[in-house]
């Protein structure tokens, strides 16, 4: 396994969308399920934690970084269509934007409202997530998976209990190696626009250029966090290097070298002023890594 660089100390900074957190003792970024397989028993034999990084789009790590190895599964690509069958197999790595893409210019549709979210299919398996009342649950019919002491499972979706942002793997975590998805054939043109619009609509209602992670907080349904949020007139508030976005208030930006810290300050302070206000907890969506 002499092509696997596994690096020690190396910022994750670089590794998340809002561009926070500290060192990872360890990083390896696998290509293929040799290195992967490999790296798990290296962490077995080492006795160290291993934590998974998708594309960092739904995570805050701590600014004193993560113990252990960070296993960034963002080269770990590969996407196989049939047409015909409308039968997608695509590994974690690959991005969701990418897939949709794919997937609209097969001619196949479902995944029209997936092209705006910035992670791979790995991460948006376990969030089960999702935009515009459909998400990825809706059209897998099975993923593979490796548990930490080396075994491979396939996992139906009806065995998966899938909520709102939510899988049984957020509980219970192994690698998601790859998922099957089933869609349905369309009109490619169609399809291919549809995409084009519904890319265009986050552009102007997200502050989709920044530093963010996405929507901070769950709604509480059937009302809107960034309703609640906004109603209390906090937008553009601070604290430190991190910013309620004026575009979206359920958006959190690192505006100016934000730390893990002034991201977590300004969670509690939203949570805070919610709650006194509506009486209503808001919990946060972004998973929270070594702290
Ligand atoms: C601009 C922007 C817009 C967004 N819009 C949406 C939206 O509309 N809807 C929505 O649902 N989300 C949205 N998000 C949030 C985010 O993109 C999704 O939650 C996405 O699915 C996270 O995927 P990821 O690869 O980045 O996962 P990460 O953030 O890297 O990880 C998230 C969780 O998944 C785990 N994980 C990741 N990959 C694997 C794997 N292969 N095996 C096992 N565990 C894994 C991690 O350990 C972690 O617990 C948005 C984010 C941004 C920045």
């Amino acid at each position: 396994m002499n092509s696997i660089r596994l690096e020690e100390n190396i910022s994750l900074s670089n590794f998340t969308t809002w561009r926070i957190g500290g060192p990872a003792e360890w990083i390896a970024q696998p290509k293929n399920i040799e290195e992967i397989k490999y790296l798990i028993h290296w962490t077995t034999k080492k006795k160290i934690p291993c934590n998974i990084i998708g594309a960092g789009s739904n995570l805050l790590i701590n600014d004193k970084g993560i113990k252990g190895l960070s296993l960034c599964m963002r080269n770990f690509k590969g996407i196989q269509i049939d047409k015909s069958l409308g039968i997608i197999d695509v590994l974690s790595g690959e991005m969701l934007p990418t897939l949709a893409r794919k997937a609209a210019a097969s001619g196949l549709h479902g995944l029209e409202w997936a092209v705006g979210i910035p992670g791979t299919i790995g991460g948006a398996v376990v969030m089960n997530a999702g935009a515009q009342e459909h998400c990825i649950s809706d059209y897998l019919q099975s993923i593979t998976t490796l548990s930490f002491a080396g075994d491979y499972t396939i996992i139906n979706r009806k065995d998966l209990n899938f909520g709102y942002r939510y899988s049984p793997l957020q509980d219970d975590p192994c690698i998601v190696l790859s998922a099957r998805l089933k869609l349905e054939s369309g009109h490619a043109e169609k399809i291919r626009q549809l995409t084009n619009d519904n890319l265009n609509h986050r552009l102007r209602t997200q502050p989709y250029q920044a530093q963010t992670c996405g929507s901070v907080f769950r709604n509480p349904e059937p009302l809107k966090a960034a309703k609640l949020i906004e109603e209390l007139g906090l937008k553009g508030f601070r604290c430190g290097g991190a910013e309620i976005s004026k575009i979206h208030s359920n958006f959190i930006i690192n505006a100016n070298q934000a730390s893990s810290y002034d991201v977590r300050e300004l969670i509690k302070y939203i949570q805070e002023r919610v709650f006194n206000s509506y009486g209503i907890l808001l919990e946060t969506e972004v998973k929270q890594c070594g702290f």
